[in-house]
Formats: structure tokens, C-alpha cells, sequence
């Protein structure tokens, strides 16, 4: 189908995020869209399924190590006191300390923690670098506090976090509402009370404080990159590919620009107000970025518009998610019309839409897979801190690049020996390795 232009009264996507119109069979509240720890434990399932792992194993990774809860009080420029939650999920430490990032936003639970916390875990052991899986959050919307409030929250957040966080323990990262500078208040926080400068306890910082070249970039650039293999896999070249990609932040503007800068033909960019559309390829470039200014996709000039709902049905080769949870729904799986479906988000695929894409044999490209660039990355900054010693951006990238060859190679590998989806094969490499390790571990005591 072709795009349709927004209308007054459209409700884009990106702002239905709690919308109950996913009618994904869910036993206990069927109007409910389906949670993040609901869908990442119907995953692990369906891939231990195909293994022959230990089901103590798989029982206990169904469930968080621990979760932290906290109160973040804070006072507000009008001098009244603000008072937040915040937790952080930890999910499994089998093969390195915890890993994850921070999310502010209004919808975040101890429950969504506890989900985006166990994604973590498949991701880095799909990716094979030695961490665990954490997330974190406040139930905040960001938009409603000043910079300095924010910053007053992330000094007292990290505050009450500060026993169980660390550089050798858990080591959050940015997310959804979060960015470099979050995690530069992040870092100062913690090294005052400590007593020392740690630029290991958080990753995704600026170069200037010890974070890595092309972190920023880094997800979106795993996001481009397995996007090329896997135009490549289904013998398409990139010269001639079509794209649509939903949400222009972080993840969205590097995967569409780098795309661009190979090739592709981006066609459609949306962001939460909307998209644009160009059947002959936009000037991804000319677009700007949320960072430069925030919500501006629609000010660029373009021969369409295209909502968030009907930018996921245009008739693409590859469309990319790369906004928020649970936009592939079973209600418009159905209508996606592009051949490919990389996953940019965490979690932008329900179960039952999943089912839907196995069914018409749409290939969909994990998330685990998709945006790992980000914590692999992070992983690079870690050694980097640790070390006191700077990499390149080529350096970064180039070893970015070998990292995500080498999963993209793995999973590819299960996907054609077991006859399995895309996400089977992600989780049958991240779960045979994480299993692997908590036999060869042990239970304590
Ligand atoms: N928040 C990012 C993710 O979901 C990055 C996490 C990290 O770098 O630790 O992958």
C-alpha cells in the first residue's frame, strides 16, 4: 500500500506505546498489550524448546537475580519536592558483571525493568562479550523537568543505587530518555562519593570524561550493518533496496543515514510527530537528528507524509522499527508488506505478530542482534576506561564491524542448520552459551 498523509486527529504510533490494541492472548487481562517480561519469557521458551538444556536452567532464567527499588526524591526549581521510583533489574551475572541501560520515561515498571534486563542477558551472550543483563529506569517523563532537575535526579538515582552498582559489578548505559551527559552526572556521582575518578561504572559517556568514539553511533550502525547482510542473504543488493525506518533518535538517524551513505534507498523517516515520505529517497542527511532538534523530521521538505502506522505497511524491501515497544502488532502484522524486518527497538515485535511473520515467512531480524552495536560498544569503552587508553573511531568502528560479522555468522549458522526464525536462531546461540556457563558453574552454595 502506498503512504497516506497525517490527518488532524491521527494518533502517531510512537505516542500509543500503552494503547491496550494488542489483542495478543494474554490468559490473565486479554485487553492488556503484552508486556516486555511476558514476550522475553515466551521467547526464552520457544527457543529452549529446540535445545537440549537443563529446564532448572531455563526456570531460573525466567527470573531476575535480584531488583533494586528505590525513591528519588528531588526539589523542583518552584521548591517543591518531587518524589520518582526508580529500580534496577538484574538479571543474570553468569558471564560478567551486569549490563544495561537507563531508561527515563513515564511507562517504566519494576516488571518492564525486569524484561529489558533479561533482553540484556541474550544480548551480550549473542554478541559474546563477557557481561550480564541489567536494566534500570524512573518513571519520569523527562520532557517535564528542567536540565538542572534532571541532573539533581541522576546525582540522587545513582545515589541511591550506589552499593549495588560498579564498574566490576554493574555498569548501566543510556536508554530511552537518557544520553551521554545522564551518564557524565552518572559517572561524577558516584567517583564523589567513592573518592576517586571511576569511568568504568557507566558506559556511553562523553569522550571528554572517558567515553568511546562511535558509542553514539554504535546502535545504529549494528542496525545498518545487519541490515546489509541481510539483504545480502536474500540475494538483493543494497544498491537496490528500499527502507522505511520508524523513530529518527539515536538508534533510527544512524542506521537510515548510514544506509543512505551505502546505497539504500531510504524512502520514509518518521519520528513521534510523523514521517515523511520520498518514493525516489530522501536526503537522510538534510533530516534533522533528535539530537540536533528534537521532533523535527516534519519540517523537512519532502513530496509525502506518512504517519507512524501506515510508514510500518509501505511497500519497502526492508522496514525497521527503531522506536519503541510493541509496534508490530498481530493487528497489522498481516499488512507489513516489506520482505524484511529489522528489529532497531527492543521489544517492537509482540509474540503473537511473530507468529504471524513465521507464518507468511517474513524474515525478522532480532533486536539481540540488531542493535547490539550499542552494548558492544559499550563493551569497547569498558576496556577502554579500564585500560586508561583511548581507541580511534576507525579502530571502533572497524572492530564494531568484525564483532557483528562474526554474531551475524553464528546466528546465520543456526538459522540454516535448525530450520528456525531469525529471533529462534539469535536465542539458540545466546542460550546454549549463558546455559553452558551455568553448568560449568554450578548452583551455590
Ligand atoms: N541501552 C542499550 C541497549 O538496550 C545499551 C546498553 C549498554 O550499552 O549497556 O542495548
Amino acid at each position: 500500500m502506498g503512504p497516506t498523509s497525517t490527518t488532524a486527529g491521527d494518533e502517531p504510533r510512537a505516542e500509543t506505546r500503552s494503547e491496550p490494541n494488542d489483542p495478543e492472548p494474554n490468559d490473565s487481562e486479554p485487553n492488556e498489550p503484552e508486556s516486555a517480561l511476558e514476550t522475553a519469557r515466551r521467547q526464552l521458551q520457544h527457543a529452549a524448546d529446540h535445545l537440549d538444556i537443563d529446564p532448572n536452567v531455563v526456570e531460573r532464567l525466567k527470573h531476575p537475580k535480584r531488583v533494586h527499588e528505590v525513591t528519588v526524591p528531588i526539589e523542583r526549581e518552584d521548591g517543591d519536592v518531587a518524589v520518582y521510583t526508580g529500580y534496577r533489574a538484574q538479571h543474570d551475572s553468569v558471564r560478567g558483571p551486569y549490563k544495561g541501560g537507563l531508561r527515563y520515561h513515564p511507562d517504566v515498571t519494576r516488571e518492564e525493568c525486569v524484561g529489558l534486563g533479561m533482553w540484556m542477558t541474550w544480548k551480550c551472550a549473542v554478541m559474546d562479550i563477557p557481561f550480564g543483563g541489567a536494566k534500570g529506569g524512573i518513571a519520569v517523563n523527562p520532557k517535564d523537568l528542567t536540565d538542572e532537575e534532571t541532573e539533581r535526579l541522576t546525582r540522587r538515582f545513582t545515589d541511591e543505587i550506589r552499593a549495588v552498582i560498579g564498574p566490576t559489578t554493574d555498569i548501566p548505559a543510556p536508554d530511552m530518555g537518557t544520553d551521554p551527559q545522564t551518564m557524565a552526572w552518572l559517572m561524577d556521582a558516584y567517583s564523589m562519593q567513592e573518592g576517586e575518578t571511576i569511568p568504568g561504572v557507566v558506559t556511553g559517556k562523553p569522550p571528554v570524561v572517558g567515553g568511546s568514539e562511535g558509542r553514539d553511533e554504535a546502535p545504529g550502525r549494528s542496525v545498518a550493518i545487519v541490515a546489509r547482510e541481510a539483504v545480502d542473504y536474500y540475494g538483493k543488493a543494497i544498491g537496490e533496496t528500499s527502507v522505511a525506518v520508524q523513530g529518527f533518535g539515536s538508534v533510527g538517524a544512524n542506521a537510515a543515514t548510514l544506509l543512505d551513505d551505502w546505497g539504500a534507498n531510504v524512502v520514509a523517516v518518521s519520528d513521534v510527530t510523523g514521517g515523511v515520505y520520498d518514493p525516489d529517497g530522501l536526503d537522510t542527511r538534510a533530516i534533522p537528528s533528535h539530537r540536533e532538534e528534537p521532533e523535527a523530521v516534519m519540517t523537512h521538505e519532502a513530496p509525502g507524509t506518512v504517519t507512524n502506522d501506515a510508514l510500518l505497511e509501505l511497500d519497502v524491501d526492508v522496514v525497521i522499527p527503531a522506536a519503541i515497544g510493541n509496534v508490530l502488532t498481530a493487528d497489522n502484522a498481516d499488512d507489513v508488506a516489506a520482505d524484511i524486518v529489522i528489529e532497531g527497538a527492543n521489544g517492537p515485535t509482540t509474540s503473537a505478530a511473530s507468529e504471524v511473520f513465521a507464518e507468511r515467512d517474513v524474515p525478522v531480524i532480532p533486536d539481540i542482534l540488531a542493535n547490539a552495536g550499542g552494548v558492544t560498544v559499550s563493551y569497547f569503552e569498558w576496556l577502554q576506561d579500564i585500560n586508561r587508553r583511548a581507541w580511534s573511531l576507525d579502530r571502533v568502528n572497524d572492530e564494531l564491524e568484525t564483532e557483528m560479522l562474526d554474531a551475524w555468522g553464528d546466528v546465520r549458522d543456526e538459522f540454516e542448520a535448525r530450520d528456525v526464525t531469525w529471533r529462534d536462531a539469535a536465542y539458540i546461540v545466546a542460550l546454549s552459551r549463558i546455559a553452558e556457563a551455568h553448568e560449568a558453574r554450578g548452583l551455590w552454595p
